[in-house]
């Protein structure tokens, strides 16, 4: 018999893992930031190394596990597996949506429980509107860079009030937040006319919701890669594809936090706005000129932050928006004790430039927050289903205090 004399781990599967490393001091983040900028090992950090006590989820593709792994062990930097196989769960995952939407054919009702394709996102978003059309109405801000249509639903009780901004999806494989902002979007108008809340919100407010922030790469992420973040925009020159929509905004653009290689996850374009789908939502608030509120979701971490992020200045309104990221986060905890960090997204995760909420704040928008929501890592951004509705009544406790308090303190 052969007998193994390696003693190196013995991989128990040929697929990628997912890799959860605590660094225990800065020198070990510095390393980390080493191995990320190892582009030939092909890694996707989940979360970035920023500072020791966050931990940092790491994809590793098969063939870079023995070589990251022993960089971690000849370092002493402590780490577990956090998904053992990813395949597999991706697997189970789509498998899950078959069923999930057999069910729901079956049945003729849209389940807010499970994950859908983006024709059936949009299909849903036309029964709201459908549904309640004396508060909802759906209009079409732009084309994604492969053509598809950018819906945003408004809500408004007629009279063309300020407005409030949510978005979600601006990240294709963050699925919870694409779900989230549909259950919320029946949530809102649901509950008009019923809860006083919501109903006096909307006689001084307009809410415009635009649920798949990044169409393109959210069917991407359906058809061929579950993990895709970008957009699908082709980058001449490169052979590389897409570009962050999160780091495309013109807020401190090309700073630190971002990368100029088109191969990197968080590349942030050719210039600010290079992405149709960034132009599309700022052109809409530019013309609208009354948004007072912009919040835009997230997954995962648990986090709900604010301006800035391009820069570690406190911003103008801190205390306030502090306050009220405080008491939003503590109401969505007293639902199912979910903890939520909240502050400033340099102090909290990590410096990061050219994002959505920072351009809000900086022309005027004063209360820009962004959700990051569940989990903190178990399952990353592959959270089961069975998870979504819950997400989504608890985002809905911190979301409605934070429209409860734009609703108080006009500006
Ligand atoms: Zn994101």
């Amino acid at each position: 018999m052969y007998e193994r004399t390696s003693r190196l781990p013995v991989p128990t599967s040929m697929e990628e893992q997912v890799l959860r490393i605590k660094a225990s001091n800065g020198d070990q983040i510095r390393q980390l930031q080493d191995l990320q900028s190892l582009t030939h090992l092909q890694l996707d950090f989940w979360t970035e190394p920023s500072k020791p006590e966050l931990p940092v989820d790491v994809r590793v593709p098969f063939d870079s596990l023995q070589s990251v792994k022993i960089h971690l062990e000849s370092n002493n930097i402590d780490y577990s597996i956090m998904i053992a196989d990813l395949q597999e769960v991706i697997n189970a995952e789509k498998q899950e949506m078959e069923i999930d939407g057999r069910k729901e054919r079956n049945s003729g009702t849209f389940n807010y429980g499970a994950y859908h394709t983006l024709d059936n996102l949009y299909s849903a978003i036309d029964a709201i509107v459908l549904d309640y059309k004396s508060i909802v109405s759906k209009q079409q801000i732009g084309l994604s860079y492969e053509g598809r249509p950018l819906y945003v639903l408004k809500f408004s009780t007629g009279a063309n009030r300020p407005g409030i901004w949510i978005d979600a999806g601006i990240h294709s494989r963050e699925w919870v937040t694409q779900a989230t902002a549909l259950w919320t979007a029946h949530k809102l108008a649901f509950d008009y006319g019923k809860d006083a809340s919501v109903t006096s919100l909307f006689n001084s407010y307009d809410v415009f919701l635009l649920a798949v922030t990044n169409p393109d790469g959210y069917v991407y992420s359906h058809t061929k890669d579950r993990l895709w973040r970008k957009t699908r925009s082709i980058v001449s020159g490169s052979r590389c594809v897409g570009v962050d929509p999160n780091r495309n905004w013109d807020a401190g653009f090309g700073g630190p936090g971002a990368s100029s290689d088109p191969c990197s996850d968080s590349y942030y374009g050719s210039r600010a706005e290079s992405e149709v789908e960034v132009k599309a939502v700022a052109n809409f608030i530019r013309g609208h000129g009354k948004i007072k509120g912009f919040i835009s979701i997230h997954s995962y971490s648990q986090l709900l932050l604010f301006p800035y992020g391009y820069k570690c200045t406190n911003p103008a309104h801190f205390t306030e928006l502090n306050n009220v990221g405080k008491a939003a986060a503590s109401a969505l905890s007293s639902m199912y004790g979910t903890k939520y960090t909240v502050g400033t997204i340099c102090s909290t995760i990590y410096q990061a430039s050219g994002g959505s909420i920072d351009w809000t704040y900086d022309i005027g928008i004063k209360y820009s927050f962004a959700f990051e929501l569940r989990d903190t890592g178990f399952y990353g951004f592959m959270l089961p289903s069975a998870q979504i509705v819950p997400t989504a009544q608890e985002t809905w406790l911190g979301l409605k205090k934070i429209l409860e308090h734009i609703r108080d303190n006009p500006y």
